[in-house]
Parts: C-alpha cells; sequence; structure tokens
C-alpha cells in the first residue's frame, strides 16, 4: 500500500502567522487573548488554543476594556475594529495580507463606482470583512447559477473578488458568464497563492491515487473545497477531521492512498493520520503474510515447543542484536533459530542503515509479526514494540511532571518530529524559546520536551521544548537572582549586540544588559566597536531588578578608572597633546587619554577672534593644550590651546593717522607728507 502526502498539506502561512500571534501574545501578556469568533475554522486546535489562554468570543460586549482582542486572518470589518479601539481594548492585528489586499481591491472598485460582486461564502467571516469595505454594497455570489438571478444590464460597470479560499473553476465560470452579460467588467482574481498550490497538488492526488484523505474542519471551507476538488477528479475521497474517523475497510484492496489538509489543519493532526495509516498498512500486510491460526501439524511450531520458548504472534518479547546486516537486523530472542527484522520494522523514521537504531549487543522489546518464516527464522518488530511501550511512557510522564526525553528525527512543514517510539510533533514555534531560522540543526539532538497534548486514539502527540527553556530559563533566573547583588564582579559571554548595548549571559539562559554607555570609559559609537559575540567579559552587576527579571550591568566599572590615572600624570598648567574629537560651537573637544576628554572653549582656541571653532581647528587633528583645570568628580577638564604657544608679539600699531587738524607744532616726523595731505583731503572730504 502506497501513502502520499500532499507537499502543501496543513497550514498556510496566514494561519500559521495567527496561531503563532495568538500563543505568543498568550504567553507574553501572561493574560487571556480572545479571537472575535473561532481563530480558524478546526475545533481540535481551538481546544488546544483555549488551553493556552486564547479564548473565543462572539461579541465584543463579553470583552472587559484592556482585555486583547486578535484579529483572526479573516480579518474584521472596519467599523468593528474602530469600535474595539474605541472601547480601549488591546488589538493586535493577524489580518492575513492576501486577505488585506482583496478588501483593498474591493474598497478601489466601489470607489471607482463599481459594482462589486463577491465570489464566496455569503456568512464567511472573510467575505463579511470584505463587503464591509464596499460599505456592504457588494453582493454575494456563490457560483454561476446565483449570476442568473441577477438583473445585469451591458450598461453597468462591475467588478469582481474572489474569497481568497475559492475553487478557481468556480471563479472562471462566474467571469465568463459575467462577461456575456455586462459592459465593463474588471477582475481582482484574490485567490491565494496558498490555496491555488493546494487546490492543484489536491487535483494530481486524486488523479493519482485511489482513495484520498482530506484531513480538516468540517466547517472549514477552503478544506470542503478541497474535497470538492478530489471527488470531482473521481477519487474515493473521505473528508475527516482526524486519525480517529478512519475505517480501516475504506482500504480493502486498495493499493494507492493520498492524503491532504486544508489550510486550517495544524501538522500535529496530519501526524496522527499518517500514524494511523502506517498502522493499518502493517495490519494489512500482515493479514496477507501470515495465515491465520497455525495448523496443529505445522513441525515448525512443534519445534518450537521442543527448542525454546513458544513464540506467538503478537507477543511481546525481548531481543538481543548478534548481527547489523544493511537490510535486516539478526537477533537472539531464547529460540532455536535467530530472529529477523527488517529495515521498515526498526523504527518509525526514514533510515539508510540499520546501524543508525541498532548495534551488536543492544537489548531491547520486540513484537513477534510471524512466527516463522520460510528458513524458520521468527520475524519481529522493534518499532510495534517501542509504540506499545511508548504511550505507557508518555502516560507516565504526563502524570509525572509532563516531561519527557526524545530525540529530534526529522524536520517536517509547520515542526520537528521526534521519536518517542511513536511520532511525536512540535511545532516550529515550540521548538526554542530563541528565534531558530534553520530547525534542521536540531535533527539528532536528544532534548527534553513538555507534553502539552496526547491523544492516543488519534495518534497525537504535540511537544515543546521551548517551554522547557524557559522554564529552566526562570529557575536559573531565580538562582542567580538569589547568588548575586549590586557592587558584584562576575564574569559573562557577550551573546548578542544590538545598537544600545549587549546582552551577556551570566548563567545559561540568564542575561544581563550591558548599555553601551557602560561599556567603556571612552565613547563608544557601536558596542561591537569594542566586543565580539562569543566573548568572555568580566563586568560589574550595576542593578537587579527581580520584579521585571532585569540586570544591568557595567564594565567600565571594572576597568582602570582612567580619571585616577590622570591625576597622577598630569597637573594643572602642564602643556599636553590631545586629540581633537569634536567641534561645536561653544569650543572643541579633545581627547588626552582613553576616556579622558577635556573642552577647550572658543576663547581658549587662539589669541586673535575666532568666529567657529572650525576657523582654526579640524577633528581628528593633533594640537597642544595646556590644562587650565581638573574637576575630577564632575569629570572635567578646561583646556586651552592658545596657552599652550607662546602668545604672539603684538604688531606695533600703524601709525595714527593725523587728524584733521594742523598740529600746534608744525612736524613732519613719523608722518609722510602724503599721510597729512591725505587726510587733509578726506577731511575735507568729508564736510
Ligand atoms: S488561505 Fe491564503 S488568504 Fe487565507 S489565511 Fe491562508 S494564506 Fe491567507
Amino acid at each position: 500500500m502506497r501513502i502520499t502526502l500532499a507537499e502543501n498539506a496543513g497550514y498556510c502561512p496566514g494561519v500559521g502567522k495567527a496561531v503563532n500571534l495568538a500563543l505568543e501574545t498568550a504567553a507574553n501578556s501572561g493574560q487571556n487573548v480572545f479571537s472575535l469568533g473561532p481563530i480558524i475554522h478546526n475545533p481540535q486546535v481551538i481546544e488546544f488554543l483555549g488551553s493556552r489562554g486564547v479564548g473565543v468570543v462572539n461579541d465584543l460586549a463579553e470583552l472587559p476594556a484592556g482585555s486583547t482582542l486578535l484579529v483572526r486572518s479573516h480579518g474584521l470589518p472596519p467599523e468593528k475594529l474602530a469600535r474595539a479601539r474605541a472601547m480601549g481594548l488591546n488589538v493586535v492585528d493577524a489580518t492575513c495580507n492576501f486577505v488585506r489586499r482583496a478588501q483593498k481591491y474591493a474598497k478601489q472598485l466601489h470607489q471607482d463606482g463599481y459594482q462589486v460582486y463577491i465570489i464566496g461564502d455569503q456568512g464567511h467571516p472573510e467575505v463579511i470583512a470584505i463587503k464591509a469595505h464596499t460599505e456592504n454594497n457588494a453582493v454575494v455570489i456563490r457560483g454561476p447559477d446565483d449570476i442568473d438571478k441577477l438583473e445585469l444590464t451591458t450598461r453597468q460597470k462591475i467588478g469582481v473578488i474572489a474569497q481568497t479560499t475559492q475553487r478557481w473553476e468556480n471563479v472562471q465560470d462566474c467571469i465568463n458568464k459575467l462577461l456575456r452579460k455586462v459592459g465593463e467588467l474588471r477582475i481582482y482574481p484574490t485567490i491565494c497563492p496558498a490555496s491555488t498550490r493546494r487546490q492543484s497538488e489536491t487535483m494530481k492526488l486524486a488523479t493519482e491515487n485511489q482513495v484520498i484523505l482530506v484531513v480538516g474542519g468540517k466547517n472549514s471551507a477552503n478544506t470542503s473545497n478541497l474535497a470538492t476538488i478530489s471527488r470531482a477528479a473521481g477519487a474515493r475521497t473521505y473528508h475527516i477531521e482526524g486519525p480517529g474517523e478512519i475505517n480501516p475497510d475504506w482500504f480493502r484492496g486498495v493499493s494507492a492512498i493520498g492524503i491532504t489538509a486544508g489550510a486550517s489543519t495544524p501538522r500535529w493532526i496530519i501526524e496522527g493520520v499518517l500514524s494511523r495509516m502506517e498502522e493499518i498498512k502493517e495490519q494489512q500486510t500482515e493479514n496477507l503474510d501470515q495465515p491465520e491460526a497455525s495448523a496443529p501439524e505445522n513441525m515448525a511450531e512443534v519445534a518450537m515447543e521442543m527448542t525454546g520458548p513458544k513464540l506467538e504472534r503478537g507477543a511481546l518479547i525481548n531481543a538481543t542484536v548478534v548481527k547489523v546486516e544493511p537490510d535486516r537486523v539478526l537477533v537472539d530472542v531464547g529460540y532455536k533459530t535467530e530472529g529477523i527484522i527488517d529495515v521498515k520494522d526498526l523504527t518509525r523514521f526514514q533510515i539508510d542503515d540499520p546501524n543508525e537504531v541498532v548495534a551488536v549487543g543492544d537489548e531491547f522489546n520486540v513484537v513477534v509479526i510471524k512466527t516463522e518464516n520460510e528458513e524458520g527464522h521468527p520475524i519481529l518488530s522493534k518499532k510495534r514494540a517501542d509504540a506499545d511501550l511508548a504511550w505507557e511512557e508518555i502516560q507516565k510522564a504526563q502524570s509525572a511532571d509532563g516531561i519527557i526525553t526524545a530525540t529530534v528525527k526529522e524536520e517536517v512543514k509547520g515542526g520537528l518530529l521526534v521519536d518517542l517510539g511513536v511520532r511525536g510533533f512540535v511545532p516550529a514555534s515550540q521548538a526554542s524559546s530563541q528565534y531558530v531560522e534553520d530547525l534542521s540543526q536540531f535533527i539528532g539532538q536528544t532534548l527534553k520536551f513538555k507534553i502539552l497534548e496526547v491523544d492516543e486514539r488519534r495518534k497525537n502527540v504535540v511537544l515543546s521544548h521551548k517551554e522547557v527553556e524557559i522554564a529552566e530559563q526562570e529557575a536559573a533566573k531565580q538562582e542567580v537572582f538569589a547568588s548575586i547583588k549590586e557592587g558584584d564582579v562576575i564574569s559573562g559571554i557577550v551573546k548578542r549586540l544590538t545598537s544600545f548595548g549587549a546582552f551577556v549571559e551570566i548563567k545559561p539562559g540568564v542575561e544581563g544588559l550591558l548599555h553601551v554607555s557602560e561599556i567603556a570609559w571612552e565613547r563608544v559609537n557601536h558596542p561591537s566597536d569594542v566586543l565580539k559575540e562569543g566573548e568572555e567579559i568580566k563586568v560589574k552587576i550595576l542593578g537587579i531588578d527581580q520584579e521585571k527579571g532585569r540586570i544591568s550591568l557595567g564594565r567600565k566599572q571594572v576597568l582602570p578608572d582612567p580619571w585616577v590615572t590622570l591625576q597622577k600624570e598630569i597637573k594643572e598648567g602642564d602643556v599636553v597633546t590631545g586629540t581633537v574629537t569634536r567641534l561645536v560651537d561653544f569650543g572643541a573637544f579633545i581627547r588626552l587619554a582613553p576616556g579622558i576628554e577635556g573642552l577647550a572653549h572658543i576663547s581658549e582656541l587662539a589669541y586673535q577672534h575666532v568666529d567657529t571653532p572650525q576657523d582654526v581647528l579640524k577633528s581628528g587633528e593633533e594640537v597642544k593644550v595646556k590644562v587650565l583645570n581638573i574637576d575630577p568628580e564632575a569629570k572635567r577638564i578646561s583646556l586651552s590651546v592658545k596657552q599652550a604657544a607662546p602668545e604672539p608679539k603684538k604688531k606695533e600699531s600703524a601709525p595714527k593717522k593725523q587728524a584733521a587738524s594742523v598740529p600746534t607744532e608744525p612736524t613732519t616726523e613719523g608722518y609722510t607728507i602724503g599721510d597729512m595731505v591725505g587726510d587733509i583731503f578726506g577731511d575735507a572730504l568729508k564736510k
């Protein structure tokens, strides 16, 4: 039996974003978050979200001021959004960008004088919100049949918008019909790419398989559309909400099964369906392989009784690995011949080599699938035994602290698969408390997980590594808070650099903030000018806010204070060399040593009058300065550039020009005749 899962089965980007935003908002605010109507049309997800603090209300009036309203990916009518804000609700908008685009086009068409037609479901929240953007003037049609009921004339200007999850064929049929009836038709094919991809994949799957399982809420428009497409393509189609609804009889005599899922179906439900289908596949294979009830005259059975424990089909027995071959593993089960575990019966995960899972000498339980093959070897399954034990372990862990350890096996769309003996699913948002760009980095790691959801019947196990990390960080934080006090000097690792400072890890998962102004005594433009990520540094604890979980750190405080050093090396009246760092209207800042800058007032830059400091100095220039005053407490130094050099001799003043009056004792000493005459003329001219 071949089972094929559609590549794009499950959450679309818009739904994924809304669900993650809802969970994050509830977790970060510590308050309940509400959506007006269910965030997505899937009852299991709604139940799960409810358990994480994301509730559903049917009317804004149910929400008290100050609570948080999450706008679903379907969007909201503008007047409802305005009302929510006027009520003082904290609005978190998760409207999908493709829905926003449809709203924008509808509004534009309406403003441009077109009668807007929306192809979609009248009561669907997305359609209601789009219609509201046309002042509720748009007409909603389900399909071409509705167009026959409309009174249309060739003089009309018609604009068409489609609900984002519509079937393309339906939209096309509507457009063809409208084209024959109206004068002007403007069409915005607003079906979103995620829906288009899912629909064409379903169509292909339906033509290549005999039976199709469409997984998703029965009230989900896009999932129902997939079921319609699959049936239209001729495949026997079952629309199910989860693995519990699967009936093994559907697959009797069937060799190819396709599975697809709507945009609102979470990966853990799809995983549950896959696990259930694998079980059914195994059972059907066994039934084909194994004749019913062993015949008493079966000599092998008789021999078994004579040579060791009786093997019964379905029994759980202990096995020890004696040999690992490329496609099978031989084990000792205390029987006359070695048992065989086929590579496909070793694990639920895809492996290239049995050595990835077992080694010679390993002991574990196996389930007897067949008491003997043609060569007299029992055929066994480790995978089945693991699954049986896994459910017990999961139940035990759940009733203890809810924490279980497992190895990450695969990255799948929307998250990670881990090996619990059964498949466990970790949604991408639950993989880590930090942003993770590439989930594949977890593959092969054995980690602790918090069990979020277990449903043996539905074959669902949903896990979170993020919650374990957060709990560990919280515990480490409390431990750190109890062990440090302001003024302590400790070591830490620079984890992240931002424009405003560096985050320094004090203990695994506990970080403090080293503000940019506290990195060094000298001015630091960006933390990366001084620090490197991964570097170990000494820091002083400047402040602890246990309530907000914040620790502020200082690095310059553990470095030698340049003001102390300075006082030993420089005194008032000394002439030293410095570098001009900044020129401002009132003077120049001059760096004397790392972390020590003094100010030379504009009046101290030169003996002559200076209009602006730039007239006499350049930034970066080295200058000699005289230290006029040092104030270590205020950390101020006054400098003088002009006093560092001897005062230039005053130029002898030019001889005074003769006044207009004639000296009482006429003399030419110090004057030229021209001076005198000129002055006389000048004076005469002034009159
Ligand atoms: S189906 Fe398309 S339009 Fe709707 S939420 Fe998903 S991505 Fe957005």
